[in-house]
């Protein structure tokens, strides 16, 4: 049974969800937060722009050098 406050996956046999949300009565319930619900997503690609950051700033660091250089 999915939750349609927080879109938890819970047993057939549930009465509640984790976020409160009462099946049988269908109210209460807390929404998941967008980062929690993204979480997944955000742990997959955060290693990517780590690297692209450190990538621009090794880029952006050896152009001011370029630029600075007098000779
Ligand atoms: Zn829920």
């Amino acid at each position: 049974m999915k939750c349609p406050v927080c879109g938890r996956v819970n047993p057939p046999k549930a009465k509640k969800c984790d976020c409160a949300y009462d099946f049988d009565a269908r109210t209460g319930g807390v929404p998941l937060p967008l980062w929690k619900r993204y979480r997944t997503v955000l742990l997959f690609i955060s290693p990517i722009i780590l690297a692209l950051l450190v990538w621009a700033l090794f880029a952006l660091n050896g152009k001011l050098k370029w630029i600075g250089d007098p000779g």
